[in-house]
């Protein structure tokens, strides 16, 4: 992998502004800036991952992390008890855009069956 900072990377240090809604020693979450729900936040490890395959090989902790921080987030958002789903996007058939792990965490309406 490169050792270009990504856009996420960027967020996460502030160089860029974001809508933060949860942060922990280990990840960040803030608002989708084209929502495709209600509630679309999402959530990043700070450590820098290509996709949930590499992340799950290569660090299972933090993964577990980002689930945490994926309820924290609901809670937070108040869909906790009504219910949110949380996506990876991984790599092209996916239509993955940024190359730095990340769940997307989408709620707060009655989503639509996902595929194609
Ligand atoms: O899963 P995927 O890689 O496509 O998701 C990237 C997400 O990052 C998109 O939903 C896009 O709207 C979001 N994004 C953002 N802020 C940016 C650039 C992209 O929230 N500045």
């Amino acid at each position: 992998m490169s050792d270009a900072e990504t856009l996420f990377e960027r967020i996460i240090a502030g160089e860029i502004p974001s809508d933060k809604v949860y942060e922990d020693a280990t990840t960040y979450a803030f608002r989708d800036i084209a929502p495709q729900a209600r509630v679309h936040v999402l959530v990043v490890p700070k450590k820098r991952y290509r996709n949930l395959a590499e992340l799950a090989a290569g660090d299972p902790q933090l993964l577990a992390d980002m689930a945490l921080a994926a309820r924290e987030v609901a809670v937070a958002e108040g869909i906790s008890e009504s219910g949110y789903r949380v996506v990876f996007n991984t790599d092209g058939d996916a239509g993955q855009t940024v190359f730095h792990v990340h769940a997307h965490v989408l709620g707060g309406e009655q989503l639509g069956h996902f595929g194609r």
